[in-house]
């Protein structure tokens, strides 16, 4: 590399902090919204779908062949948490319009060759009604395939939508690593709540560990599964994700860590280096004066890690050609802001989640972070563009 990296002083991290502490009050807004109904309504559609998904994965610790293919484990668990956050919303919400942004739609299940896929979606759903919600009606196929479409919403700039995805992360869902079931609400084209299901995540800090290189054994006792909600205004609260109530609300009021100097802040980005460019995010690191190596965890697991201050910036830099899917985002995104983080595109445009099912171009990315890592990545990749030494675009490239 031939750049030279200007080290910032832990002294200018915490006068960037103060820097931005207007951004952030921009950010954390005050809202006159009550959505508490519908923020415990989440949450409790978010246990039972983790709960689904946490199921499907005990089967598939015995199948280390499974790829999403239509009839997979995967692609029931997908479907039938999408079912079940589409039939709790509407139980725990009756009287209310319903629409929803759902990941999957139920075209495939309707066709000849969908038939015993969707009667295992029925079967796994009813299994995990009949354990979780004794006094439910099981449902048929026909209110499976309603269910699934009631995802069928366009999202946009009015009204109320609820934004789902039934399993963030598939990659990690099939290779045990991290995943997350991610709900989110968008009022008039802003998010009003967001909550994360993380089944596979631990209680405690990550900040040491890599989740992906067996360090974060999902069976370890001292405590797996974390939830995370928030609600506009009002903060960002975590705590164990499966518990007996499915009504619990996560009690834990978290935060960013936003005085860490460079030497002690840790990244993160996806595992899959097709999602983004682990290159670029590497020459940001230097950039800015990270000594440590990134940790990389699947899924919207990241921006919970990142609002409890375990780490402290979400790098992500897909391709030029791939364009952001909006329930990728809105529910960490929310969880992230409440607890005081910053996030942006490449560029530090605010994200603008109302144009339907996709986010409009993001100028090469996506940074997510705490106020001072947010201003100082910003400006890094300003620098970096400028100098043209990393190249954006199809596959962005680093130059040495
Ligand atoms: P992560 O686990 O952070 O790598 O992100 C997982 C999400 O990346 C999935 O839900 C996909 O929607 C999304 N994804 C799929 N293909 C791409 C791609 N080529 N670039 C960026 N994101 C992608
Ligand atoms: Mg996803």
């Amino acid at each position: 590399m031939t750049r030279a990296s200007s080290k910032p002083t832990t002294t200018a991290i915490k006068t960037a902090v103060a820097n931005n502490e207007a951004e952030v009050g921009n950010q954390v807004s005050e809202s006159s919204l009550d959505l508490t109904v519908e923020l415990a309504a989440a949450v409790k559609a978010v246990r039972l779908a983790s709960h689904l998904c946490d199921n499907v994965q005990w089967q598939l610790r015995n199948d280390e062949k499974v790829e999403k293919e239509d009839g997979s484990p995967v692609t029931v668990a997908d479907y039938g948490a999408q079912v079940l956050v589409s039939w709790s919303l509407q139980r725990s919400l009756p009287g209310q319009t319903f629409n929803m942004v759902g990941e999957e739609d139920s075209a495939d299940l309707r066709t000849e060759e969908g038939g015993p896929v969707l009667r295992r979606i029925t079967d796994l759903v009813n299994h995990t009604l009949s354990e979780c919600e004794k006094d439910a009606t099981l449902l048929t196929p026909e209110d499976v395939l309603e269910l699934v479409d009631a995802g069928r919403s366009d999202g946009g700039k009015t009204g109320r939508h609820w934004v789902l995805d039934p399993i963030d992360g598939t990659r990690g869902f099939i290779t045990m690593r991290q995943y997350a079931v991610c709900l989110g609400m968008l009022v008039d084209g802003e998010i009003g709540l967001g909550v994360l299901g993380c089944p596979n995540l631990p209680q405690w800090s990550v900040s040491d560990v890599d989740c992906n290189d067996g360090g974060c054994d999902p069976y370890d006792e001292r405590g797996i599964g974390c939830c995370f909600a928030a609600h506009v205004g009002r903060g960002t609260y975590a705590g164990p994700l499966f518990v007996a109530d499915k009504d619990e609300m996560p009690g834990i009021k978290v935060h960013v860590n936003d005085l860490l100097s460079p030497e002690e802040v840790r990244f993160m980005e996806s595992v899959e280096a097709k999602h983004s460019n682990h290159v670029l995010s590497a020459a940001v690191a230097t950039e800015i004066g990270l000594e440590l190596p990134s940790l990389r965890i699947d899924s919207q697991a990241k921006y919970g890690v990142l609002s409890r201050g375990d780490s402290s910036i979400f790098m992500r830099y897909p391709p030029d050609s791939y364009r952001e899917k909006i329930w990728d985002h809105v529910a960490g995104v929310m969880v992230l802001q409440e607890a005081g983080g910053v996030v942006s595109d490449a560029a530090g445009n605010k994200l603008d989640f109302s144009q339907g099912r996709h986010l409009p171009y993001l100028n090469g990315g996506l940074i997510a972070a705490t106020p001072s890592m947010h201003r100082l990545i910003i400006a890094a990749l300003a620098k970096i563009k400028e100098d043209k030494t990393i190249v954006y675009g199809e596959g962005p490239t680093y130059r040495t």
